[in-house]
């Protein structure tokens, strides 16, 4: 199992109005699979993402990346994670390929490998010297989605990434973000319940702290073995 998560509890606040947020939170996700997360506004699913991204470290229970503790691997989030927030965190006063470039340690030439030919999937080639401010709210989405994508790292999360897309758009990124999965961990965050029944290979729902598997992304299956077995010849 590539990702492992191990009782994580999180809570915010002290003495009365201490509020804990997570109460034991258990997780297996093979590398190659696309997990989605849906739950209510409050339940903390961002609070969990940012605990499995390295981000937040204060919290109770474990967290192992084929194998490894990840409060013992070395510069976890910056080398291995890669985010899409739900408000985009991209520097306004860059332009859009400087915000790419950002992240540090890709060169020019990966830039002209990776990006150019996912930027015509997202329809973003025109804006690359355009001033981030400037974008609307739907193409800043994309530029983030991009920029996290051409990190290259072992895992991809994302804050609800279809926040402020169309549905057209919102799907093209669900089918980005899938293909992505195939080689690296993807964690989704979202509130579009038919897109990740569509896509996500594990959905789970956070409610009240507590994380539940939902079987809905397996009915189709499901169905598709009654309607075979009704067919089915007797004997
Ligand atoms: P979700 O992403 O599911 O909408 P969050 O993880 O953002 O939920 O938040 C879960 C709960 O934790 C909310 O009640 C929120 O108010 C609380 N919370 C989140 N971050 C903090 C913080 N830094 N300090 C105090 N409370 C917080
Ligand atoms: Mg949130």
């Amino acid at each position: 199992m590539f990702l492992v998560i191990k009782q994580i509890k999180k809570s915010f606040g002290v003495g009365d109005s201490r509020v804990e947020v997570l109460k034991g939170i258990d997780l297996e996700i093979e590398r190659g699979e696309f997990c989605v997360l849906l739950g209510p506004s409050g339940s903390g699913k961002s609070t969990l993402l940012n605990i499995i991204g390295g981000i937040d470290l204060n919290y109770q229970g474990n967290i192992f990346i084929d194998n490894q503790n990840i409060r013992e691997i070395k510069n976890y989030c910056r080398k291995h994670v890669g985010f899409i927030f739900q408000d985009f965190n991209l520097i306004n006063w860059l332009n859009v390929k400087n915000n790419y470039l950002l992240p540090g340690f890709f060169t020019k030439i990966i830039y002209k490998r990776a990006i150019e030919d996912q930027e015509e999937k997202l329809e973003l080639q025109k804006l690359k010297r355009k001033k981030v401010r400037l974008l609307s709210g739907g193409q800043k989405q994309r530029v983030a989605l991009l920029r996290a994508i051409i990190k290259n790292v072992d895992i991809l999360l994302c804050d609800e990434p279809t926040g402020s897309l169309d549905q057209e758009n919102s799907q093209a990124v669900f089918e980005l973000l899938k293909k992505e999965a195939k080689e690296r961990l993807v964690i989704v965050i979202s509130h579009d319940e038919n897109l990740a029944i569509k896509y996500a290979d594990q959905l789970y729902v956070m409610e009240n702290g507590k994380l539940t598997k939902k079987r809905d992304s397996i009915k189709t299956t499901d169905k598709f073995y009654c309607r075979l077995k009704k067919h089915a010849p007797a004997n």
